[in-house]
This record gives structure tokens, sequence and C-alpha cells, in this order.
């Protein structure tokens, strides 16, 4: 086989389809290689629901307005400050104008729900989710021309100095005029979140009991790649998205429908039967991703969460049943808890819950007095049989190392940029979020970033001058 592309892009979630997407629009050929069989095509971009956008005023899906400042503080609350504002005002900017395009390729979005009004504020649903946005990428970009690789995994890539080359695959070698990296995070090497957590002080490699929430194939071997290559790095190894999830969840793809949605209405315990951090410190949605986190850092990195019947119906049920007991003691039996100390870890707190007035919409005033950790909102006696548990794990949704960029995806090498290669996605995320995250900005980072590195890529193509023809296979 001999063929030359102008651009490849390495992977195939939101980021690697949105670049070779516009690049094939400003007439570039462009060849996909994504690690995946074609079942499993979309990586973490298939998990997804929706897309968090900025807009000063009623738009299509979103209702009255998210405007950029909005939007910028959050990002600095979550990240405390450990992003790039360039960047990520450039992309919570762009996020306002990508839907249109979007829609052309396919992607329908969804009507705001009753009941989840504040978010429909800020972010815009897919129809169908996120293996419906990349099926209709896929649709879009087969019909538009670009060549597509499954079963491919780029495990090499050439430089000439700052330079692309070419990509390697086993035996296979692909040249291309300029390149995309969209190949996504790490969290599914487990050799390599060994290295980032280590070992604890118990003698634990608390990694071997993290569940990954997304694709099996984000393995960071292009992103150790471009290390070895001296390519300019951004984040901290150990620093991830990850959420506490339903311990009964598969190793990797359990998607969202594992995630135990009921913490902040009763109590979280360890493995010791004793409560670790305050359940109710804010909204759910604003602390779900602090908790995978909280549980990797305790003993056997289990956890388990604790409801009575009261909380029955004011949260979003989970797939599999929790474990149900008449009383405490007997829901520690069946839990394999010790049964005095968990009793008296709930006669504790419920002994502790001051009066108030239960409001789960508000950061109400029922709280613990005088019990360490406090349960500072919603903190209700758990008193109504039968009385429920889950046990959790973390569940890593993507690791935020990633190669720096600029404000045009382009990758460095000891500060020096290089002419044709680029970044976007989970692989290039760190450099807006150092930390933290806020709901939906992933699939904004990706598409905003994706597109970019998709234009410029194409850019650098046509100012390539390569030889004619190259064997590829
Ligand atoms: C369960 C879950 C729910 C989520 N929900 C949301 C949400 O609602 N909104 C939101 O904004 N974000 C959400 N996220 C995060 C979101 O998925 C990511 O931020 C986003 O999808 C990243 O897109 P990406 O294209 O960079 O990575 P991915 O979609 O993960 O794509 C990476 C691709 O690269 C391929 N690949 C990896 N290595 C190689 C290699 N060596 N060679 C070739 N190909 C390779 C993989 O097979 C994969 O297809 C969620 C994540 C998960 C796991």
């Amino acid at each position: 086989m001999t063929k030359q592309w102008d651009v490849i892009v390495v992977g195939g979630g939101n980021a690697a389809l949105c670049a070779a997407l516009t690049a094939r629009e400003a007439g570039s050929t462009v060849l996909m290689l994504e690690s995946s069989p074609f079942e499993w095509r979309g990586g973490n971009s298939q998990h997804t629901r929706n897309l968090r956008c900025m807009h000063d005023g009623p738009q299509d899906v979103l209702i009255e307005s998210y405007p950029e400042e909005e939007f910028w503080q959050d990002l600095l609350k979550v990240t405390g400050g450990l992003t790039d504002e360039k960047l990520a005002r450039m992309v919570i900017q762009e996020s306002s104008r990508c839907r249109g395009w979007m829609q052309k390729h396919g992607v329908r979005f969804q009507p705001p729900l009753s009941g989840a009004l504040h978010v429909a504020r800020t972010n815009a649903f897919f129809m169908g989710g996120g293996k419906a946005l990349v099926n209709a990428f896929y649709r879009s970009a087969e019909n538009l021309g670009v060549d597509i690789l499954y079963e491919t995994p780029v495990d090499d890539i050439e430089f000439d100095g700052a330079r692309f080359v070419a990509v390697r695959s086993g035996e296979k070698r692909f040249e291309g005029r300029a390149c995309v990296l969209a190949c996504g995070g790490f969290e599914s090497n487990r050799e390599w979140l060994r290295e980032a957590w280590g070992q604890n002080e118990r003698g634990e490699w608390p990694s071997d009991n993290f569940l990954i929430r997304g694709t099996r194939f984000n393995t960071g071997t292009v992103l150790k790649v471009m290390m070895n290559a001296g390519a300019d790095i951004i984040g901290d190894p150990s620093q991830s998205h990850c959420v506490a999830i339903d311990a009964r969840a598969p190793l990797y793809d359990g998607g969202i429908c594992t995630r135990i949605d009921c913490v902040s209405l009763g109590v979280v315990v360890n493995r010791d039967a004793v409560r670790f951090y305050d359940e109710g410190e804010d909204f759910w949605p604003k602390r779900y991703a602090i908790w995978g986190r909280l549980v990797a850092m305790q003993p056997g990195q289990i956890a388990y969460s604790i409801i009575d019947s009261k909380a029955i119906g004011r949260f979003m049920p989970p797939v599999f049943e929790g474990t149900k007991a008449q009383t405490i003691g007997e829901l520690a039996d069946k839990l394999g808890l010790d049964r005095a100390v968990m009793e008296k870890t709930v006669a504790d707190y419920n002994q502790a819950c001051a009066p108030g007035t239960f409001d789960h919409t508000i950061l109400d005033d029922c709280r613990t007095e005088g019990i360490e950790p406090a349960k500072t909102h919603w903190a209700l006696p758990l008193d109504k049989a039968p009385f429920y548990a889950y046990a959790v794990r973390p569940g890593v949704t993507f690791t935020y190392l990633g190669l720096k960029t600029d404000d045009k995806a382009s990758v460095f090498f000891g500060d020096e940029r290089s002419p044709n290669l680029y970044a976007a996605g989970e692989i290039n995320a760190g450099n807006v979020l150092g930390k933290g995250y806020t709901a939906g900005v992933g699939m904004s980072i990706g598409t905003v970033f994706g597109r970019l590195a998709g234009a410029q890529a194409a850019i650098a193509a046509q100012k390539q001058s390569v030889g004619a023809d190259h064997v590829v296979a």
C-alpha cells in the first residue's frame, strides 16, 4: 500500500473526530487511527452526556444565560487557579460557537428536561448520549472521505527535531504532513497508575483497587512516547477526575450508571466502620468528583454509603440494589463490618444531628454538632428502617497529565513549538484543568481543541512539502 496523508489523527473519540472532520473540511486528506475495534470505538466520549457551553442569553436547548465570566469563575474555583487563563477563556468563548457545527455533522441536542433546570442553564445534553454523538461524527467522517483504521494502536512516533514525520503501529508505518494527537489520558494503564499513586503507609498499592469508568484503550502509550521524546508536559500524574462508584462496577466501561449518588443523604463509613469526611459539604454535583480520591485514601480503597428509608426517592437509584437490613447492626453483619463500631458510629451521628428544616435543594440548616467529621448540611438521623448500603470504590474518569500546548494546540519540545504536531482532548486537558472538574468541561475542551488542532494541522499540511509517495504497510 502506498499512500500519503495530509493529516494523521491518532485517537477515535470526540477530540479526534472534531480534528479529523475539521481538517477534512479544510480540504486535507485525513487518516484516523483508533486503538479499539469498531464495536468499542469512541473512547470515553461514548459515555458522555453533555457539553458545558457559555451563552449570553437563551439559545436553542440552553435556558437563561451563562456568561464568560461566570464560566471562568466556576473553572477558577474548581481548579484552585491551576489553569491557563488564556487557554481557558478561549475554550469558554468557543464553547458558545460549536453547537451549530456539531449539528451540521449529525449531533442532536435534547430539549431541557424539567427537574434538570440547574444544568439546562450551563450544559447542552446530547440526544442519545455520547454514543449517538460519536456515531454521528463517524458517519459524517466516512461520508466526507476520512480514512479510518480500527485496531491500530499507535506505539511510536518519528520526528525530525520538533517536526512530526510518521506514526507507527507495530510493523505499520503511516506518514503524514501534520498530526493531531487525540488519544486520551493514561487512566487504563494499571502500571502507570501504580507508578503515579505509589504505595501508601499501609503497604497497599491504592490504584490496584481503582475501577476505570471509561474505555480500556486509554493506555497513555502515545503520551509516554512523547515524554520520552522530550515533549513539554503539564499536570500532576496523580491528578484525575475520580468518582466514588459502585464497587460492583466492571473494571472498564461501567459508564455513568455506576455512580452512587446518595452520599449527601446519609453517612459514609470506611472498612473500619467509621466516618471520614463531611458528606454534606456542598451540593452533590459540586462534590461527587472529590469522593473517588477520598475513598482512595481509605484502607482497602473501599467505603460504604449508608442511608435509611427517608432517602429513597431523593436520588437517582443505582443500577444494582443496595444491601438492605432492618437494623444498622444487621447491615454491618451483611457488609462484613464490625457491628459494634458501626452501631456506635451511627448512634453518635444520630445524636449529633441538630434540629433543622431539611431541604435537599438548598444548603439547609440540618447539621451535626459536636462530632468529627461534622456533616454540615442535610444531616438527618438514620432512624427509619429498612437501611441500605452501597459499597463504593474509586472510579477514574480520566487523568490530567498531558502535553503542554498553546492557543494553536501546538505541542512543544523544550519550549520549541512543533511546526506540525498538535494535541487535543484529554491528552491536553491539563492545560485548562490542573485539578478539579466542572461537569461538561471535558467535552468543551475536546471539542474546542479538537477543531482548532484539525484546522491548524490542515494549514501546516498545506505548508509542508514532503516527498511524493510513502510506503505505509
Ligand atoms: C463515564 C464517563 C462520563 C463522562 N461524562 C462526561 C460528560 O457528560 N461531559 C463531559 O464533558 N465529559 C464527560 N466525560 C469526560 C469525557 O469523556 C472526556 O473529557 C472526553 O471524552 C475526552 O475526549 P477525548 O477524545 O480526548 O478522549 P476519548 O474519548 O477517551 O478518546 C480517546 C481515544 O483514543 C484512542 N486511543 C488511545 N490510545 C491510542 C493509541 N495509542 N493509538 C490510537 N488510538 C488510541 C482510544 O481508543 C479512544 O478512542 C465522561 C467520561 C466518562 C468516562
